[in-house]
């Protein structure tokens, strides 16, 4: 297997209303993808679709090497995906110690010391509750949680939600850092556009449920005006570009 995600032409959505439609994406171990868009723009349901949470209405879904079909996602998560919601999943009245120790399962093959190595900040809070945590502490344990559970894809919504930028800045090279060196596919929804194609390799940009531009983190980094004229929509502007051959 070489693909971690293989979507081809997905539609998928909430009853049989489809909110993503005709999306592609590929996704190779080691890499980080970032899904961007406006608010409301599906990138929340693209992710919960690949998770196998929301049904598949149409189109094809491999992840890890089989198929998904929505509807049973701790099948999808047993493969080695780990899913860090919106709300960031933690159990907030248990100390950090115990949120990890949650997380952690007997075939893991890295250590806590070692997840604590990319998060140092949480060493000396394990026997403090998660809920006591600062908002940049609460994504880290967030973080840590999804990685001592050894997966291979991490999926990350909006982890930046609430957060300073500046916390955003510290937190996301983390991310690339992991993927550098654990060899994890990261599929990461995320607001701040810059930040995270700072870190990625590559990126696709929904609107209106669907691709209005996709490339390399740098193609998509470098051509701003293209990346603004995406979020609206505007789908004259990116006839365009393709025209142009900037797509
Ligand atoms: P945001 O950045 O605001 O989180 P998003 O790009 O993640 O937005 P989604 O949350 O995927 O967007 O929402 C896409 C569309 O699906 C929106 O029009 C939203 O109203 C709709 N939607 C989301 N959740 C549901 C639901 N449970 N039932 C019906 N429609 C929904």
């Amino acid at each position: 297997m070489t693909e971690l995600i293989n979507a081809r032409q997905l539609e998928g959505g909430y009853g049989r209303l489809a909110v993503i439609r005709g999306v592609d994406l590929v996704l190779k171990p080691g890499e980080v993808v970032c899904v961007l868009g406006a608010n409301g723009a599906g990138k929340s349901t693209l992710l919960l679709t690949i998770a196998g949470v929301l049904p598949l209405i149409a189109g094809e879904l491999e992840v890890l090497g089989e198929p998904v079909r929505g509807g049973k996602a701790f099948q999808v998560a047993r493969r080695g995906v780990s899913v860090v919601p919106e709300g960031r999943g933690l159990f907030y009245r248990l100390t950090v110690g115990d949120n990890l120790r949650l997380r952690r399962h007997r075939g893991s093959t890295i250590a806590t010391a070692q997840v604590l190595d990319y998060f140092p900040a949480l060493k000396p809070l394990l026997g403090r509750k998660a809920g006591l945590l600062s908002g940049g502490e609460q994504q880290m344990l967030a973080l840590a949680g999804a990685l001592i559970a050894d997966p291979k894809l991490i999926m990350l919504d909006e982890m930046s939600l609430g957060l300073a930028p500046i916390v955003v800045e510290q937190l996301l090279p983390i991310v690339r850092t992991i993927a550098n060196e654990r060899g994890m596919g990261v599929l990461l929804v995320e607001q701040h556009v810059r930040a995270a194609l700072q870190i990625a390799d590559r990126g696709i940009v929904l609107a209106h449920g669907q691709v209005v531009a996709e490339g390399t983190a740098e193609s998509l980094r470098h051509d701003a005006e293209l990346l603004e004229a995406s979020y609206l929509g505007d789908r004259d502007a990116i006839a365009e570009a393709e025209g142009n051959g900037l797509l």
